[in-house]
């Protein structure tokens, strides 16, 4: 796994899903398509989902349909 966390930059992530990345460190989670970062969430403690792509991501990205786990 070559994707670090654009967050905290460690290499320590879990993948969640086909396409979903999970980082232990900050809680942050991401889809990806290929080593390409698509859209980046902050995991709140109720398990909803907060977008940080105006945070990490540079380009505007079309929202993409995501499916809670
Ligand atoms: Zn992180």
């Amino acid at each position: 796994m070559l994707l670090r966390c654009p967050n905290c930059h460690s290499h320590d992530l879990g993948k969640v899903g086909t396409n979903q990345l999970y980082c232990w460190h900050c809680y942050i989670e991401m889809t990806i398509d290929g080593s390409d970062i698509q859209n980046i969430y902050q995991v709140e403690e109720d398990g909803s989902l907060t977008s940080l792509n105006d945070l990490f991501l540079d380009e505007p990205s079309n929202p993409q349909e995501y499916t809670a786990l």
